[in-house]
């Protein structure tokens, strides 16, 4: 019987199958597990990599995992000889010891990995898929931390409330010189353009009142 928190660590557990397999296609071959955690509300995956992924290159594998879950494509468990394992080219985890006979899970062309632990059926299951973090943690190894299912969504869910409470600060920040301004705004120029046309290098008269600073981005805006 599947419990709730036996499926969602099933969707990270399965999750981190695809991550590894989306790592090794954007960032190299040279990718190797080098540890994971898999819990019921995230997911953690070490790899050995010699730099700092960009941003773009971590898009990338985002967008990867997600298009293995929209395939929707089954996941296999079988056991079978361990010799027969690795030589089917199933990735092993280094330096652990195997038995005769493995267990193998596969999702498709994309993973095949030997592991004895709890999957989804098919990887569409999963869900969103959110990577929330990547540090380094060692000289060579990174750190990603990831989300999969509603926990994804409700993070995203956060960041549009975040998002929000700054937009909202950002207006309430940029309404009050106006509101307590008595005096006449100079024109359209911005503070720092004015400042370079009257006298270069200078600050602005004492009667100019310049925000939020004078002069410090070209979105400064001054008045008297
Ligand atoms: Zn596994």
């Amino acid at each position: 019987m599947a419990t709730p928190v036996r499926s969602a660590t099933a969707r990270n557990h399965t999750a981190t199958h695809l991550l590894q397999s989306a790592l090794r296609q954007v960032l190299g071959e040279h990718v190797k597990q080098a540890g994971s955690l898999v819990a019921p509300d995230r997911l953690r995956f070490d790899f050995s990599h010699f730099a700092a992924p960009t941003a773009e290159e971590l898009r990338r594998v985002e967008d990867l995992v997600n298009t293995y879950v929209l395939e929707n494509t089954q996941v296999n468990a079988r056991e079978m000889e361990t010799a027969e394992a690795l030589k089917s080219g199933a990735t092993a985890l280094f330096g652990e010891k195997y038995g005769e006979r493995v267990r193998v899970v596969q999702v498709g062309e994309v993973s095949t990995e030997l592991c004895g632990g709890t999957h989804v059926r098919a990887s569409g299951d999963i869900g969103l898929f959110k990577i929330v973090s990547e540090t380094g943690i060692a000289a060579g190894v990174r750190r990603i931390e990831a989300l999969t299912g509603l926990g994804a969504l409700h993070y995203t869910q956060q960041l549009e409330d975040d998002q929000r409470r700054v937009a909202t600060l950002v207006k309430a920040r940029e309404a009050i010189p106006w509101k307590r301004s008595t005096g006449s705004w100079l024109g359209k120029k911005s503070c720092s353009e004015r400042l370079r046309l009257s006298r270069p290098g200078s600050t602005p008269p004492p009667r100019w009142t310049c925000w939020p600073a004078p002069g410090r981005w070209p979105g400064s805006r001054c008045w008297r």
